[in-house]
């Protein structure tokens, strides 16, 4: 799985999990959501 911003591959934890979150069905990297607030993520995706 990429993240939809910066198409960095995002790693799945043993729980199958993404580290990291889906912000309207699409997978976020963890450097994404500390770069970013939710509102910018939202106007880049
Ligand atoms: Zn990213």
């Amino acid at each position: 799985m990429k993240c939809a911003i910066c198409s960095e591959k995002i790693e799945n934890t043993f729980l199958n999990k993404i580290v990291g979150t889906f912000i309207k069905k699409k997978p976020i990297c963890p450097e994404c959501q500390k770069k970013y607030s939710k509102e910018e993520i939202l106007k880049k995706l």
